[in-house]
């Protein structure tokens, strides 16, 4: 089961954003907890649905942490319009996403792509964006917990390969595990994108860490929250997934021309999902990293 609309799933959890682009909401009766950071189109929606999800709660000052799960644009641009509408929010993160935010060229790069993505939206946002070095983010390193309140907590689990930084987040009450993009994009069931833009090793060394977690409930980067029996089999059919991808690149190796006729054939056949929001070129450049990485990776 895939709840990918944005809305209650639970009383205690919710998805606001888009189906592509969801950012979720922990609530429980002390506090709320808003956990990925989305992009800077999507200020107003966002803002709009966090403020109703809170109405009954006393208002928006329920919510009082604010989760990143890594540093890729479409995953943090959020923090530069509305953090500065919320300043008593704590933002956590992994360290190395603190790192990440901390740097000028990777700032920019999420600038610049976030303004490309953005246009996807009705009403893009138009105020001065806070620049990410100035959001202070409290690092949470791997295997420690933080309190979100009335006993709920969140486990910080690191889930690298993806990006250097990603930390998912897993929530023992719920049995929810936040894993963003560790297991790749979700394409329909049973049908994965990988995304290795970074170590295809730690890669699969986390997708072994969602499955030996066993969660009830995985959300996603993008497209919403897989439960039961989805949730269960997904880091299993997303390892199968990579692997015939794998398989595809090492076809190609040492050919380029060849390389580049699959990173298109990529593109043309995954890029739907996510072509609102990212554009084409970008994607082909990404399905381009994936190759170079299954082609370095010798075994
Ligand atoms: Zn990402």
């Amino acid at each position: 089961m895939l709840y990918g609309t944005p809305g209650w799933v639970t009383p205690e959890i919710a998805i606001v954003g888009r189906a592509d682009m969801p950012l979720y909401v922990l609530i429980n009766d002390e506090a709320a907890t808003l956990v990925e950071g989305g992009l800077s189109g999507m200020t107003e929606l966002v803002w709009r649905q966090i403020n109703a999800l809170m109405s009954d709660f006393g208002g928006i000052r329920h919510l009082r942490y604010w989760v990143i799960t890594h540093s890729h644009y479409d995953h943090c641009s959020l923090l530069m319009t509305l953090k500065s509408r919320m300043p008593w929010l704590h933002v956590v993160g992994s360290p190395g996403t603190a790192d990440a935010l901390q740097s000028e060229s990777a700032c920019r790069t999420i600038v610049r792509l976030d303004a490309m993505a953005s246009r996807a939206f009705a009403a893009p946002f138009d105020g001065a964006l806070c620049p990410l070095a100035d959001i202070p983010l409290h690092p949470i390193k791997a295997g420690n917990v933080l309190d979100i309140g009335a006993g709920m907590q969140l486990l910080a689990i690191a889930l690298p390969g993806h990006s250097v930084c990603q930390s998912g987040y897993y929530c023992p009450q719920l049995d929810l595990l936040f894993a963003s993009d560790a297991l790749g994009e979700y394409q329909g069931p049973g049908r994965w994108l990988p995304l290795v833009f970074h170590d295809l090793a730690a890669y699969r060394h986390s997708l072994d860490v969602v499955e030996a977690r066993h969660a009830a409930r995985i959300a996603l980067g993008h497209h919403g929250i897989l439960a039961w029996e989805w949730a269960r089999h997904a880091a299993r059919q997303a390892r199968s997934a990579l692997d015939q991808f794998e398989e595809e690149a090492r076809r190609t190796r040492a050919d380029e021309h060849a390389t580049l006729a699959l990173a298109r054939q990529w593109t043309e056949r995954h890029s739907q999902p996510s072509a609102s929001v990212v554009p084409a070129d970008l994607h082909l450049k990404s399905m381009q990293r994936m190759i170079g990485l299954f082609h370095a990776c010798r075994h």
